[in-house]
């Protein structure tokens, strides 16, 4: 039986874990997808690469020109207040993530 726990959640989207089996399902617009730890970590790293490098999409917010790989499949395509607002909740998730881990070591 899982055991969620949520590691960030806003009105675009959430992400959550099960404690017990390492399952991460990422919900964001109309995409959800399970995805690996790694997988997550891969996603933070491209999407804060395309925030930091892709100032120039910000001109045209709504536009949706941005892609994002979510595992070998799955690119999400992204404006850029879409990517600001998945890179805010990767954030939040990343936070989340290291404070489970202090607790787990006590
Ligand atoms: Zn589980």
């Amino acid at each position: 039986m899982c055991d969620t726990q949520t590691l960030a959640a806003s009105a675009e989207g959430y992400i959550i874990r099960c404690s017990d089996c390492g399952r991460i399902q990422l919900c964001f617009g109309i995409a959800a997808v399970a995805l690996k730890s790694d997988q997550l970590k891969r996603l933070q790293t491209h999407t804060s690469e395309a925030v930091l490098y892709g100032a120039a999409y910000s001109e045209a917010p709504g536009h949706r020109c941005i892609s994002v790989p979510l595992n070998q499949l799955m690119i999400l395509c992204l404006s850029w207040q879409e990517l600001v607002a998945l890179d805010e909740l990767l954030c939040q998730a990343g936070a989340m993530m290291e404070v489970y881990e202090m607790l787990a070591k006590g």
